[in-house]
């Protein structure tokens, strides 16, 4: 039984439970029992306790979710990661949380996340590393590799991120599922634990983009909580397109070319998406996204910028972990931050302080806000052609353990082909487009904001074209 349910997808379960075919609590069960199971290390908590009681009826069916560490669930260890927030149990649900619980997807547990979301293998988290569930050698992408490994494992039906400059989509398309990073505003980021706040966006990590859609119909809209919030336009849609007919889609150069360093094996799996986007009907062509290999140099100053703000408030008085707390005040401060934070973060705080230092403000922040409005330029001028941008998610596959940890600079690398839509603010999904050499490559398409219905119904028909089989990392 437990190998029929775990071939369901979250769409299906729900319809099962719908029709009276499956029980909530029994597919709770299943899921809780793999998730306290599992040596991926991709859960950092799992649900205790009796299942929850979903009513059947309810919009998500009552498929349990599993939720990225940093997300503020009441009473539940919410530590993005880090040491120094060891013990810390919020009083509230993050409003994401609350949504999606309320609209019937209980907390099956929490997931492994680099250090406040600062990576990009999962590697920089306090409670070790993630693995790769179709090769337990090789990280799961970062920062949500937990969230994503997770669901890659058939470990939970599906779950949520965070992305601040990829962190959904780089571990999605590492694992091989779906992951979707929506409008800057449409999701509200209240009792998210902040890395960048001006980038910063909750996201559905799942196995279909049918189930991307379930889920991020229930966490767009405006929250008072959160000002940056925005009501979406319209309802999000359970996604149906058969062809592609009419649809334009741009590659950017600038992007996939030599200076993203993208591996054969991924280009050849993105050449291929793109021959079936045009047998479904796509006009390809070539676009220009001029400002676009800047985009991680501006990214690497702004988002360590506000990080070294938000991450201020972490000084041993309010929250989790205080050390030495007979010193006085000052010294208490530094060694709470000293044991507390490792070492990316600290880079991450280092950086951010001295962008933003008095004399250096204009030189570093200051232009590389001015890049940053130059790259959403760029894609406004774009999508007055092309209905899409897509290009490959990430410039390789999972890489090794340990391959990157000692090179910053190679690691941030992974986030080339995802960090100009975050400082954008626009729409992006990660779709499985195959495997290369037993590993699976992800294909991003990227839409102005607010187009997420023409988004996932554009992946949708992708991925019906492209039949990925993710079964091999379930078993
Ligand atoms: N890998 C990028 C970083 O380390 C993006 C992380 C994210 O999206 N949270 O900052």
């Amino acid at each position: 039984m437990s190998e029929e349910l775990l071939a369901l997808t979250a769409a299906d379960a729900a319809e099962e439970i719908r029709a009276g075919e499956l029980s909530s609590q029994e597919l709770f069960e299943t899921y809780r029992g793999r998730a306290a199971a599992e040596d991926l290390n991709a859960y950092v908590w799992v649900h205790e306790g009796p299942s929850p009681e979903v009513p059947p009826s309810s919009r998500l069916g009552g498929v349990p979710l599993a939720i990225k560490d940093l997300f503020c669930t009441e009473g539940v260890p919410s530590q993005s990661g880090s040491r120094i927030l060891e013990g810390y149990r919020p009083p509230y649900d993050a409003t994401i949380v609350n949504r999606l619980t309320t609209a019937g997807a209980p907390l099956l547990g929490k997931t492994n996340q680099d250090e406040f979301a600062m990576g990009s293998s999962t590697e920089n988290s306090a409670f070790g590393p993630t693995l790769n569930p179709w090769d337990r050698g090789r990280v799961p992408g970062g920062s949500s590799g937990g969230s994503a490994a997770a669901v890659g494992a058939g470990l939970a039906p599906w779950a949520i991120g965070t992305d601040t400059g990829g962190s959904i989509r780089q571990p999605a398309a590492l694992c091989g599922i779906v992951g979707l990073k929506p409008t800057y505003g449409a999701c509200s980021r209240y009792g998210m634990i902040a890395f960048a706040s001006s980038l910063d966006q909750a996201g559905p990590l799942t196995r279909t983009v049918t189930d991307a859609a379930l889920l991020l119909a229930e966490m767009v809209g405006q929250d008072p909580l959160d000002s940056t919030s925005l009501e979406f336009p319209e309802p999000i849609e359970v996604p149906r397109a058969e062809d592609l007919r009419g649809v334009v889609l741009g590659v950017p150069e600038e992007l996939i070319g030599p200076e993203g360093g993208v591996e054969p094996g991924v280009r050849a799996r993105f050449d291929h998406t793109i021959a079936l986007a045009e047998e479904l009907g796509a006009a390809i062509e070539p676009c220009r996204l001029p400002h676009a290999p800047h985009a991680l140099s501006a990214y690497y100053l702004i988002a360590p910028a506000e990080a070294s703000a938000n991450l201020a408030r972490f000084d041993g008085v309010r929250y989790g972990l205080r050390v030495d707390g007979q010193a006085d005040l000052i010294t208490m401060y530094g060694r709470t931050r000293a044991q507390g934070f490792g070492p990316e973060v600290k880079r991450r705080i280092m950086l951010g302080t001295y962008a933003l230092s008095s004399g250096y403000y204009d030189a570093y922040y200051g232009t590389a806000q001015k890049v940053r409005t130059q790259i959403a330029e760029d894609f406004r001028a774009a999508f007055d052609r092309f209905d899409f941008i897509v290009t490959p998610t990430s410039p390789w596959t999972a890489f090794e353990l340990g391959a990157k940890t000692n090179d910053p600079l190679a690691m941030y690398m992974n986030d080339f082909c995802t960090v100009p839509m975050s400082l954008a603010g626009i729409p992006a999904i990660s779709i499985p487009a195959g495997l290369s050499e037993g590993l699976p490559v992800g294909f991003q398409l990227a839409g102005p904001a607010f187009s997420e219905n023409r988004l996932l119904s554009t992946a949708f028909a992708l991925e019906q074209a492209i039949g990925f089989d993710g079964s091999r990392a379930r078993a």
